[in-house]
């Protein structure tokens, strides 16, 4: 990293941990083990709120606390408004049960032909194979079955979920998702790279992976030189907060980037989080910074207990107004909601076109400047 880029993705803080050796804190495997899940051990690294204290304890049958010690050393002592705090430390929100969450809020398991894959838009599939996280996000839309031990993709279901691609030619793309497909060992995951490879109809796989954001030590030089093997390999990350791109975040990027995985973001909107244009666009001018190209923002879905981070889709709007034409277009992402009963991803853009006539259309600009242009 040059002088003038490591003032912007300074290295994480490391918090209580400062005098644990670097061979310790690198290791990602160290990482995992001293993940915190108990009230006693979230207490040694931020002053807990009341509200915080009791969620952790009322919330822990239905959603474990996991959190990486990287991930902690991100959080602010002090502020329960931490973005990064909101993110992983457990809220009383979450006991809450608004009259529109749904069990599973983009029919998921509906569209599931064989468990472990879900088959909703003619060309690609979502392959689950594995329901572990470094650290669980409070506002996971696949709470009921991350962290969930029962529901661990079992081997067969792998085996099930290759047997299923194979035997759809129509499949040309494969979501490699979970959970988080990183929480596999390399040997693992480069069994299944390899399967996939080996279906002549599949041309690429993304990995869907937050490894990125919550333990980038996942992401060896042993690791990203597996990938190369199997290249094309997208992988698709989940930034939502600035603070999130550390020198770590920065570096793990650079490897998989000098790898040659094209890498994207998916931003979930989460209200105190990111519903903020002057936020997103700093995050989206970090992400390009680490090579990551921001691809969509979601809305925040209709999963049970994370009503508190709902806000409106006008403040998705917003945001995307704020960016196109103002910046990059290269860090204007996709605003999207994932729409209940499998409906899908549908993009809701700002109005453009303020009205169309036969083959006159009048559009407006980014500055709110209206012109017209007629067709042939
Ligand atoms: C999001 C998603 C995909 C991938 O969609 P893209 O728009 O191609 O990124 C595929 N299958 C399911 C079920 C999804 O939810
Ligand atoms: S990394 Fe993804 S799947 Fe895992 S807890 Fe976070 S949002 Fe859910």
């Amino acid at each position: 990293m040059t002088q003038q880029l490591a003032t912007r993705f300074p290295p994480g803080p490391r918090s209580i941990w400062r005098d644990e050796p670097d061979a310790h804190w690198n290791d990602w495997h160290w990482q995992q083990r001293e993940r915190i899940t108990r009230v006693d051990q979230l207490e040694k690294v931020i002053r807990l709120t009341d509200d915080e204290r009791r969620a952790a304890v009322e919330t822990d049958a239905d959603f474990h606390m996991g959190i990486t010690p990287y991930y902690a050393s991100l959080m602010d002592p002090d502020d329960p408004h931490c973005p990064v705090r909101l993110q992983s430390v457990p809220t009383m929100g979450e006991t809450i049960v608004a009259a529109a969450d749904l069990d599973d809020p983009l029919a998921e398991e509906r569209d599931m032909p064989v468990r472990g894959i879900t088959h909703r838009y003619p060309d690609r599939v979502l392959f689950y194979v594995t329901h572990n996280c470094p650290v669980y996000c409070r506002h996971c839309t696949r709470k009921r079955k991350v962290a969930d031990p029962s529901s661990a993709a079992a081997r067969q279901q792998v085996e099930d979920g290759l047997d299923y691609i194979a035997a759809h030619p129509e499949v040309r793309d494969v979501v490699i998702s979970g959970g988080d497909p990183l929480s596999l060992s390399d040997e693992r995951l480069d069994h299944i790279l390899e399967r996939l490879r080996a279906i002549p109809h599949v041309e690429i796989f993304r990995l869907g992976t937050r490894n990125l954001v919550t333990l980038p030590q996942r992401i060896t030089d042993d690791f990203v030189h597996m990938l190369r093997r199997h290249q094309p390999v997208y992988v698709n990350t989940h930034f939502n907060h600035p603070k999130e791109c550390t020198a770590e975040a920065f570096e793990a990027a650079r490897r998989l980037a000098d790898a040659g995985c094209p890498l994207g973001n998916q931003m979930v909107l989460l209200k105190g989080v990111n519903d903020d244009p002057k936020v997103v666009t700093e995050l989206n001018h970090k992400l390009l910074l680490m090579r990551i190209r921001p691809y969509y923002i979601y809305q925040c879905d209709l999963a049970k207990g994370i009503s508190h981070f709902r806000t409106t889709v006008e403040a998705g709007r917003k945001i995307i107004r704020a960016l196109r034409g103002h910046t990059s277009g290269l860090a204007v992402p996709h605003f999207v909601v994932d729409a209940p009963e499998g409906g899908g991803k549908i993009p809701v853009n700002p109005d453009y076109v303020v009205r169309h006539e036969g083959k006159k259309w009048v559009f407006r600009n980014f500055r709110g400047k209206e012109y017209t242009y007629f067709e042939p």
